[in-house]
């Protein structure tokens, strides 16, 4: 068998290093105002909760986006990226609006628009874009890309809200409605919060309930892998899931809808011991149990994502791999959103020796996590891959995920 196909970060100067030389190709030489960057995430616990005001626990990659971008004097936007080669993406930041721009520029002239609706003030600019965050892996290099690009105008407009968390907080609410209106992907506030929030050896609770301030929205939590002798592996699957667009919006839609059968704001509303409950009264509505099925996967996550933070707080970190297989199980069984390539991972990990292991990020494909000591990586890596060769599916992609830094 190979070796395996280990997805190395960049440094801080191979990444700033690479947009410069590609600023320079794409905009006749010349040099930006300067050079901003965001890392993907992984979230640890608490899948598909977002959007149910529930509970997540991310925390920022090693692999970041990064960005080299120039003012402009008029409204004009032009953004080139290694990963879109060949292309240059245009527009004007008045013509911007939900519907009228498309393609991967919306991302982030939809960050500029939000900030703009937010009532800041800003300038067209010129802005090339590379980075080593895994493409549409579950990593959240959409996030990566909004985040960048919101630190980067934060800075040549002047606004100053990178500057402390609170500012962060509008900054990330800005990045999904980027994300949401003018990108069109229904996604909740986890990814944005944990590319803009995050610290370097921590996990970050994300509390979506409504309504809360920024300091609740999103707290650091210690999350020391290193000096419990554990590493986080990360497995992109490189599955490709076709109709996964309309199953998000499916899980979203039932989980509405469960909600407003049980007359609640949210099904955050739900306490875990009231769950058995909540499923008697959606049962005359739910022949076929599909809405029981969604409603117990998201109550019981956002307890699991309690019990996590919990455990780590109090110096147990290795003890969260049951809750993490409990998640996966859920997810599998009662959310429906995983894949055969995610079990397989699952599987071959537990066999030989994660402490816990289970999907990451929205499913049908993407990425699964492991939690490994340190002394067990490469076995847990050679079983994985030798369980995709058996299965014969293509080789996975390996990463190491130390709790990193927010985007800068
Ligand atoms: P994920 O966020 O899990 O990686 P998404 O489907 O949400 O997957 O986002 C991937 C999309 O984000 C890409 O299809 C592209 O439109 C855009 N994108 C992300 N990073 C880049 C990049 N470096 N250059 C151009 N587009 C990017
Ligand atoms: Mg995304």
């Amino acid at each position: 068998m190979t070796s395996p196909d280990w997805l190395e970060s960049w440094s801080t100067e191979e990444g700033g290093r690479r947009v410069r030389a590609l600023f320079a190709e794409a905009f006749d030489g010349a040099a930006p105002d300067g050079v901003w960057s965001a890392p993907g995430r992984v979230n640890l616990i608490g899948e598909h909760t977002d959007y149910n005001a529930g509970l997540a626990l991310p925390i920022a990659l090693p692999h970041r986006t990064y960005v080299a971008l120039r003012r402009r004097d008029d409204d004009v936007v032009r953004l080139v990226s290694a990963q879109a080669p060949g292309e240059t993406w245009t527009t004007r930041l008045g013509d911007v609006a939900p519907g009228a721009v498309s393609g991967w520029g919306a991302y982030v002239a939809g960050v500029a628009w939000a900030l703009a609706e937010a009532g800041h003030k800003l300038p067209g600019f010129d802005a090339v874009v590379d980075s080593c965050v895994p493409f549409g892996a579950g990593l959240s290099s959409s996030a990566a890309l909004e985040c960048a690009f919101a630190v980067a105008l934060d800075e040549v407009a002047g606004l100053g809200l990178a500057g402390d968390d609170a500012g962060r907080a509008e900054l990330a609410a800005a990045c999904v409605r980027a994300e949401n209106e003018i990108a069109g992907a229904p996604t909740g506030g986890m990814d944005q919060a944990a590319s803009l929030r995050c610290s370097a050896g921590h996990a970050l609770l994300v509390d979506c309930r409504p309504g809360l301030s920024a300091l609740e929205s999103a707290t650091r939590v210690p999350f020391d892998l290193e000096a419990a002798g554990l590493r986080l592996l990360v497995v992109d699957t490189r599955a490709e899931h076709q109709l996964v667009d309309g199953q998000y919006a499916a899980r979203r839609a039932a989980c509405e809808q469960a909600a407003e059968l049980l007359e609640l704001g949210s099904l955050r509303e739900i306490p875990a011991d009231g769950l058995p409950e909540a499923l008697d009264a959606l049962a005359p509505h739910d022949p076929d149990g599909v809405l029981r099925r969604r409603v117990q996967h998201v109550v019981t996550e956002i307890e699991r994502t309690a019990q996590v933070v919990d455990l780590v707080r109090d110096g147990r970190v290795d003890e969260v791999g049951p809750l993490m297989l409990a998640s996966h199980t859920s997810l599998r069984v009662d959310y429906e959103v995983s894949a055969r390539e995610l079990d397989l991972v699952v599987d071959a990990a537990t066999g030989a020796g994660a402490l816990g292991a289970r999907m990451t990020g929205g499913g049908f494909g993407g990425s699964a996590i492991a939690l490994v000591r340190e002394s067990d990586v490469e076995a847990v890596v050679a079983a994985v891959q030798a369980a995709f060769d058996d299965a014969g599916l293509r080789a996975p992609g390996f990463l190491l995920a130390p709790p990193s830094d927010p985007a800068s």
